[in-house]
């Protein structure tokens, strides 16, 4: 359930939540040219609230911007302050971050909208795991798509387009209509690419691998935990993954900011390993945990703190 706050960020200022309306000729909602983030911020405690890898996160947004052609009016910076202002505003000491850039109505309700004014909001609300507490801890039932991601030139598959989330939202429909938690999509070759909204690893005989950077959405948390691994002298292989490998692995989890890091015990009814999370999926998860509350003194830049 949707834990709703009272102010939202709107074309550089702060409005109640139930004011930030749009009209029904905005560009975006007919034929989804638009670009969003997902971020979230954790409690750290007596150090405040932080938010986890908001540079990076908002120059993923620019990127997306860019990549789309969308003339947004506002600096990354200014985007990190309306995200930091919006927090405090709230008054949530945890919570998610959605900033959405997207195109209004104005002189051209066909295709090419190029004198309609891009617009961008950021909204926050608090949000517990994203694919269940029972699916954090022991781990989700997975089911590989029938629909196929998107091939990388027919979308900007490396970006979070509004339009593209269509693809997700339908395999996502098939996985809990089906019985499943999530489902697992598969890239045009039909290797394996990522989650409907998260990244994938696997885990077999102590080795990582994950799908290389090509169609996928380049993850923050992905990255985060490649790196993470190899601080621990574990280096991750970047690799094409067929689905048969999933089925063989030891450990697989799923990794992204709303799902964080999250077990898969099941992948098209084959238990992965011994159908509880395994070692290394087990110490990501705390490291993970530890790093975005703050815990880990080295990786503090990582953070910016609500509070200063
Ligand atoms: N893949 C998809 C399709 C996503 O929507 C997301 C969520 N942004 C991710 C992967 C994970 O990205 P991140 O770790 O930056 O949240």
């Amino acid at each position: 359930m949707l834990a709703k706050t009272e102010q939202i960020w709107m074309d550089g200022k702060l409005i109640p939540w139930g004011d930030a309306n749009v009209h029904i000729l905005t560009h975006t909602l007919h034929y989804g040219v638009g670009v969003f983030e997902g971020i979230r911020y954790y409690d750290c405690g007596i150090q405040g609230s932080a938010v986890f890898r908001l540079k990076e996160h908002m120059r993923r947004f620019s990127d997306g911007c860019k990549v789309l052609s969308l003339k947004q009016p506002y600096s990354s910076q200014e985007l990190i302050e309306a995200c930091l202002t919006l927090i405090r505003a709230n008054k949530l000491k945890e919570g998610y971050i959605r900033p959405l850039a997207f195109i209004s109505e104005g002189p051209n309700a066909g295709l090419w909208a190029y004198e309609n004014p891009v617009r961008v909001a950021i909204l926050t609300w608090g949000w517990e795991t994203y694919l269940g507490k029972e699916g954090v801890n022991h781990g989700i039932r997975a089911k590989i798509s029938s629909l196929t991601r998107h091939h990388r030139n027919i979308a900007m598959t490396n970006s979070k387009v509004c339009g593209q989330y269509f693809n997700s939202v339908l395999a996502k429909q098939e996985s809990k209509v089906s019985g499943f938690d999530e489902a697992i999509m598969l890239d045009p070759e039909g290797f394996v690419a990522e989650g409907t909204g998260e990244n994938i690893f696997l885990v077999r005989d102590g080795v990582v691998k994950t799908p290389p950077l090509g169609s996928i959405i380049p993850g923050i948390t992905r990255d985060t935990v490649i790196t993470l691994l190899s601080e621990q002298g574990i280096s991750v292989k970047e690799e094409q993954i067929a689905r048969h490998q999933l089925y063989i692995a030891d450990e697989v989890f799923l990794t992204g900011t709303a799902a964080e890091i999250t077990p898969v015990r099941e992948v098209d009814m084959r238990t992965i390993g011994n159908g509880t999370p395994g070692p290394i999926t087990k110490r990501i998860q705390q490291k993970y945990s530890d790093l975005v509350r703050g815990k880990i003194e080295e990786r503090k830049d990582w953070l910016t703190f609500t509070d200063k």
